[in-house]
């Protein structure tokens, strides 16, 4: 199995590579979040031996019980799926980036437990850029309110933006979105304050990561592509 990641992974960081420097960049730019939802702990275990540092989970239980069991490895631990407010304080206990505020209550929560840690939680912004009314996130129109709430929230670092493409549309569809995606955040790029700077363009999945990485993409999120 270890052989078998190490193989995947190399395959790719070199598409990351790859397709950083048809947008003008360098594989420096762009993180690699191995999503390991799909597996249990001893074979996320095995994802890391094999040279993936940073990793993506979409639920807090499951996000808790990992970073426990392998708490002797030196993991960033990304949180990339929609949050409760009842499960941010375990969430925050081990996850050094939130990907997904999605909605007003869900900053506030997020604030509130950021304050109570004293300390300022790493959080994108999620946004619906495909308008579809099953997706998560902020509509376009509503990210410069959601900014400045955020302002007047010092225990939030806004660090970027995030999207997932629709499901609906094909890869055109997919690169308009992670296209709008990036005209949002340069829309933005003014907004620098203590705690607010879109540096990041969290977009791309293992079906679209490359075209989401000429459209702007800073960090990627890929899973089953390092199964298989
Ligand atoms: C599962 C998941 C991914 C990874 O998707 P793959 O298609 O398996 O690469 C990325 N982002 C989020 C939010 C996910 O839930």
């Amino acid at each position: 199995m270890e052989e078998k990641f190490k193989a995947n992974l190399a395959e790719v960081r070199q598409r990351i590579a790859a397709a950083a420097s048809r947008s003008g960049r360098t594989d420096a730019d762009v993180t690699l979040v191995a999503v390991t939802k799909y597996v249990d702990a001893e074979t996320t275990r095995q994802m890391v031996n094999a040279g993936a540092d940073t990793l993506g989970e979409n639920r807090p239980q499951v996000l808790e019980e990992k970073a426990n069991s392998l708490s002797d490895l030196d993991i960033q631990w990304h949180m990339i799926g929609n949050l409760q407010r009842n499960k941010v304080k375990r969430t925050l206990a081990h996850a050094t980036l939130i990907h997904a505020l999605d909605r007003d209550s869900l900053v506030d929560a997020v604030a509130k437990e950021g304050a109570a840690q004293d300390r300022r939680v790493r959080c994108l912004l999620e946004v619906n850029v495909s308008g579809e009314e099953s997706k998560h996130g902020y509509a376009a129109n509503e990210v410069a309110a959601a900014i400045e709430r955020i302002i007047a929230l010092p225990s939030i670092r806004l660090e970027g933006l995030m999207c997932m493409a629709g499901l609906a549309g094909d890869a055109d569809d997919a690169r308009r979105e992670f296209a709008m995606l990036r005209e949002i955040r340069d829309a933005h790029a003014n907004v620098r304050t203590d705690n607010v700077d879109l540096r990041d363009l969290s977009m791309g999945m293992s079906g679209d990561y490359e075209v989401a990485i000429e459209e702007g993409a800073t960090i990627v999120r890929v899973g089953s592509a390092l199964y298989r």
